[in-house]
């Protein structure tokens, strides 16, 4: 233990309608190992109405699971949930605290660790304690040239980590804790107006098993419909460049790459991109990646198992004919 006054390794465990993000259950796994390394017990919070289930923090490997249980949990509130958690965390003392760096996520840490006066590492790829007990936050940086490795001095240590970076805890039945349930705080305004929900099987791309994405190949943002036709072909979801993004061709929830999504998918289809470092940064790891792309000489070449030199509106097109005539076939 590096600091005498803090103690245990705390999971946030982001939830929607209900339902516990798998980011927790990787960020669980993480926890446990390096806390049956240094001796350390595993905490998780989760904050939301009554229909969570808790148990499953603790089948996936938590000692302590605190549970703030209030429907007022059900939007997605920044500031009323560092409220809750600032009060959590000055009670308890974790020394580590890790949070998985979706949407809400980086969103809500960096508030966190405004009022908690303490440093956070957003976005790290793994986590280590070191022998003298400081949690090493390892991170890509310089446009993923060099890899980071960042130690706090203030407590608690924070870190966001991205999705899929570790895998899940295994669900273990015969696994035992604690469950407190904590009163909620209230706050008069809590400064958000939820307009609109979209829905999250519309846009979480991350999750797609078939990510088609288009770059600034593209001539306008109406050819993604072309691009879309392919994907519900293939049973998967489009992505974008940033480049398209920041054109305004389609909402940033589709970026692929170092500052969008990071995806895994079983095919990703690059069309019009040209491979920046940014941009593999998000789909390297993709199983099988095809790109197409007019330019014989495009960087994304370097990384696709299967390259087609080729005009974007001529070989889509001609793919998605394939695929019908076998669908129909
Ligand atoms: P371009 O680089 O312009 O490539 C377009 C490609 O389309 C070219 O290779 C061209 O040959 C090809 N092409 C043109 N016409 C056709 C056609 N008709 N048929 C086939 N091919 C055609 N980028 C991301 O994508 N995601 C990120 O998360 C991201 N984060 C970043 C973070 C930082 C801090 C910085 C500095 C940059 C980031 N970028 C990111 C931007 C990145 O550096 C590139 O600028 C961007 O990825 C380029 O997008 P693109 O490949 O669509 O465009």
């Amino acid at each position: 233990m590096a600091n005498k006054d803090y103690n245990g390794i705390l999971v946030f465990a982001e939830q929607k309608n209900g339902v516990i993000h798998k980011v927790s259950y990787e960020l669980l796994n993480k926890g446990r190992e390096m806390a049956k390394e240094n001796d350390l017990p595993v905490y998780s919070v989760v904050l939301g109405s009554k229909n969570i289930d808790v148990n499953e923090l603790i089948y996936r490997g938590a000692d302590k699971v605190y549970y703030i249980e209030d429907y007022i949990f059900n939007q997605p509130k920044e500031i009323l949930y560092k409220e809750n958690l600032v009060k959590l965390i000055n009670d308890i003392k974790p020394e580590i605290f890790l949070i998985g760096a979706t949407s809400f996520g980086r969103s809500l840490a960096p508030r966190l660790a405004a009022s908690l006066k303490t440093g956070l590492t957003a976005d790290c790829t793994e986590l280590k304690i070191d022998d003298d007990g400081k949690l090493i936050q390892i991170r890509p940086a310089f446009s993923d040239n060099i890899l980071a490795h960042i130690k706090t001095d203030t407590y608690p240590q924070m870190a966001t980590i991205r999705y899929k970076e570790f895998s899940e805890a295994e669900r273990n039945t015969n696994l035992s804790g604690e469950i407190i349930k904590l009163d909620s705080i209230k706050i008069e305004d809590d400064l958000v107006k939820v307009i609109k929900e979209i829905g999250s099987k519309e846009i979480d791309i991350s999750e797609a098993e078939v990510v088609v994405s288009g770059g600034r190949g593209l001539k306008s943002p109406d050819d993604f419909k072309m691009l879309e036709e392919l994907a519900k072909l293939l049973g998967g979801m489009v992505g974008a460049s940033r480049a398209v993004v920041d054109e305004g061709y389609i909402s940033k929830e589709y970026q692929v790459g170092y500052s969008g999504n990071r995806v895994k998918p079983k095919l990703y289809i690059a069309c019009g991109i040209s491979g920046a470092p940014q941009h593999i940064a998000g789909m390297s790891e993709s199983d099988t990646i095809v790109a197409i792309n007019s330019d014989p000489s495009a960087q994304i070449f370097n990384i696709a198992d299967i390259g087609i030199v080729g005009d974007l509106y001529d070989v889509v097109p001609r793919i998605i004919d394939k695929v019908k005539s076998k669908s129909l076939a």
